[in-house]
């Protein structure tokens, strides 16, 4: 397998190099709004280790990463009254993944509603920084 690179979008976005509309933070995990959502409220959760795929992290920090999944899900359900979530989460090209740092996928679900395809359209900011706002309230409060 490819080794990881620190140079691709994730790593920047945790470096603080380039912005995100953030959701949860803590020690070992960032949660961020897709900006190309599948559904209102997508978020992505990334551990902070330099892990590419579930192919190469550790278990601890795996382990972290579905825990702080589970809370932005359950903030979704409050925020977004959402009737289910959808998880994704992609490894390699060859399976799905476009980004090489993990990422778990946090897709708020409607019933009967399909999900957009897969970076289908960018969302506006405005309506971003409001989910974002929205989610984070759901996770604190
Ligand atoms: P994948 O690696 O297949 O899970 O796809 C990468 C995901 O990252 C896609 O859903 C994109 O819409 C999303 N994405 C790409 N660039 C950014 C960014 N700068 N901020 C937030 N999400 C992004």
């Amino acid at each position: 397998m490819p080794s990881y690179d620190p140079n691709n979008i994730f790593a920047k976005i945790l470096r603080g190099e380039l912005p995100c509309y953030k959701v949860y933070e803590d020690d070992k995990v960032l949660a961020f709004l897709d900006i190309m959502p599948r559904s209102p409220g997508h978020t992505l959760v990334l551990p902070k280790a330099p892990a590419r795929n579930i192919l190469d992290i550790s278990a601890d920090d795996l382990a972290h990463v579905i825990t702080a999944a589970q809370k932005v899900a359950k903030a979704a359900v409050k925020a977004f009254s959402a009737d289910g979530i959808t998880i994704q989460q992609f490894n390699e090209g060859a399976g799905g993944q476009v980004v090489f740092h993990l990422h778990l996928h946090v897709i708020p679900r409607k019933a009967g509603v399909a999900m957009k395809p897969p970076a289908s359209e960018k969302e506006k900011p405005d309506v971003l920084a409001e989910h974002a706002k929205k989610l984070a309230a759901a996770i604190s409060g």
